[in-house]
């Protein structure tokens, strides 16, 4: 008896459930996620958004990894170019601004409270796993922590779900139609905030 699903389990029906956008493995996909990452990714189940090119922009992970752990970053942003992106953003002190703008505005205070209970909704598909439970990712549900989270949330969930997710991608030009993978190679490791956390 397990309390959460594993890999062969994940059907397509399910992550579709689990994400507007996402889209189940494709035999290249875990290579291009490791060469992605730097690392091969344990407890891949599907990808939550693409690049126009295919390419994954998004993983989607179980909650609870082979070895036990739990996991509780049901979605991650691994497209290099959007990752450095995204770095950048946060380099030049945009969480500091979101979250300023958090505790000025109720609403929107209530639609990211809103977005942390929907995606440990989410993530419960997978299975519930009672060392994570109740934490969600990315500083939800009052903090801004890290805005790659939020972003590969809000690729995956479509836009009104996660609105600090969504002014990420507005905020660096974010356009699902066109593949931008060649104008700014990974291995191109010019910056040290590029580099995810
Ligand atoms: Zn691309």
């Amino acid at each position: 008896m397990t309390d959460v699903l594993t890999e062969r389990d994940v059907t397509p029906g399910l992550l579709s459930r689990i994400a507007v956008n996402a889209t189940p493995l494709r035999p290249t996909d875990r290579a291009e996620v490791a060469a992605q990452l730097g690392r091969v990714p344990r407890g891949l189940v599907g990808i939550g958004a693409r690049c126009a090119c295919g390419r994954p922009a998004v993983t989607i992970t179980l909650p609870r990894l082979g070895h036990g752990e739990p996991f509780p970053t049901l979605f991650y942003l691994c497209l290099p170019y959007l990752v450095k992106e995204i770095s950048r953003l946060e380099a030049r002190g945009e969480m500091a601004t979101m979250t300023s703008v958090l505790s000025d505005d109720a609403a929107l205070r209530a639609a990211h409270r809103a977005a942390h209970e929907s995606y440990i909704a989410r993530r419960s598909l997978l299975g519930d796993v009672p060392e994570i439970a109740g934490v969600s990712a990315g500083g939800m549900p009052e903090r801004v922590k890290c805005l790659h989270a939020l972003a590969g949330y809000a690729l995956s969930a479509g836009r009104g779900v996660c609105p600090l997710g969504d002014r990420a991608l507005d905020l660096v030009g974010w356009d699902g139609t066109t593949c931008h993978c060649e104008e700014s190679p990974a291995s191109r490791d010019d910056e040290t905030s590029a580099a995810a956390h």
